[in-house]
């Protein structure tokens, strides 16, 4: 019964362009962004460059990072070896914490397999520690968030995106002792569009609300030492909880919280998503902690990722292409359609040899799909200029007058 169900679901999913198939790559460390395509069935594999990469910095590749890896496994092995409370946790990982902390200039921070386990984690301990509390949570906020929120059973009003003026009337006719909670990201994965934080945190202040801040697309991007668009704007202070990946800017794996400590501490105890599981490799803390070093050091890596990205949007406004308003590294080029935008993707990656996401429902809305650039330091212009010639090639009919 439940195998036809889904069978059922998968047939529908076929039919419509939205069904999942990987397609299976390679990062090809010291040539980063190429990547190596199994295309499978027989045919040989193939170097493609790749523009969806959420290894923004590339630091995944980066040779201290790699060095840091490779001397933690050597000294310290594969694997944590049990939960943070039953001999899972290395000086490596309080280390890590500490320079998450510092770095997010907040007093705790606390570490998780990945990010999406963290906002779930994170906000449903929090949310259940005081019950009656209303959340606002952004229309465009992860699933992890959403995910978090449901778990945590509290009240939910979901405010338009980056509305200021939907979030007053919200905030407004909710009770005024009720405690409140708003829950945003900076820059948002699928557009590419930025939160306005001192805005957001000036309702805050009015209405006597807490601030979460999913800041998974800013950190090692921007702000003057890459801790994101709290440090780039000024607005830390006035942010509760941050909430972090070292997945794509810090380029490993793992997820993470800072915030005031006993708020942190609060989860550290409560958590399941915490307490019942395996703790990262203690390399891959190690991993993290240099490519943290790197960036923060490294201000002209995010120089240059701000102008790739500048040059992206100048080149693709030149070939009269169609992208959102994008204010980040992320620019999406809408192709409405599933399966239209699932084919000029197979084409790309077939007959030009450039990966690129086509993203689809319900990743966002249906007649909303996109093809998922994301600019890094390593894109050249001759490589701009291949996936300019190509998507005029596959995207004639699109192309704005
Ligand atoms: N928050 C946002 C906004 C995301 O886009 C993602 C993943 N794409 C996550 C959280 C989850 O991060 P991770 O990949 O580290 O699980």
């Amino acid at each position: 019964m439940l195998r036809a169900h889904c069978a059922g679901h998968l047939d529908t999913m076929r039919a419509e362009g939205r069904y999942r198939d990987f397609a299976a790559l390679e990062k090809l460390a010291d040539r980063f962004p190429a990547y190596r395509w199994h295309p499978g069935g027989g045919a040989p594999p193939r170097e493609i460059t790749v523009w969806s990469s959420n290894d923004y910095l590339g630091m995944g590749c980066d040779p201290a990072v790699r060095q840091a890896a490779a001397d933690a496994i050597a000294a310290h092995g594969a694997g944590a070896g049990g939960t943070r409370n039953i001999s899972g946790t290395a000086p490596l990982h309080a280390g890590l914490e500490a320079d998450l902390a510092a770095w997010h200039g907040k007093p705790a921070a606390l570490l998780f397999g990945s990010g999406y386990i963290a906002n779930s984690a994170a906000l449903s301990a929090l949310l259940s520690a005081l019950p009656g509390t209303i959340v606002f949570s952004d229309a465009m906020n992860h699933a992890s968030m959403i995910d978090g929120i449901r778990r945590g059973g509290s009240g939910k009003r979901i405010w338009r995106h980056n509305d200021l003026k939907h979030l007053e009337v919200l905030l407004r006719e909710a009770p005024p002792e009720a405690p409140k909670l708003i829950a945003l990201e900076s820059v948002y994965s699928m557009d590419g569009d930025v939160a306005p934080l001192h805005a957001v945190c000036d309702l805050a202040d009015r209405h006597g609300a807490m601030t979460y801040l999913d800041e998974v697309h800013a950190v090692g991007l921007y702000g003057a030492t890459g801790a994101g668009i709290a440090e780039r704007d000024g607005a830390t202070a006035r942010i509760d909880i941050i909430q972090g990946t070292l997945a794509k800017g810090v380029g490993v794996v793992g997820g993470y919280i800072a915030g005031d400590a006993a708020l942190v501490d609060y989860v550290r105890s409560t958590a399941g998503g915490l307490i019942f599981t395996t703790s990262m490799p203690p390399a891959t803390a190690a991993a993290a902690r240099a490519s943290i070093r790197r960036i923060r050091d490294n201000a002209g890596l995010r120089e240059r990722l701000g102008e790739r990205a500048a040059a992206l949007k100048a080149a693709l406004d030149v070939a009269r292409l169609p992208r959102l308003p994008s204010e980040s590294h992320i620019v999406p080029i809408p192709v409405p359609g599933a399966g239209h935008c699932r084919m000029v993707a197979r084409r790309l990656l077939e007959e030009f040899s450039l990966y690129v996401t086509p993203i689809n429902y319900p990743t966002v809305p249906r007649g909303t799909e996109r093809l998922r650039l994301c600019a890094t330091p390593f894109h050249t212009d001759a490589m701009i200029a291949a996936l300019i010639a190509a998507l005029c090639a596959v995207l004639p009919m699109v192309r704005e007058p």
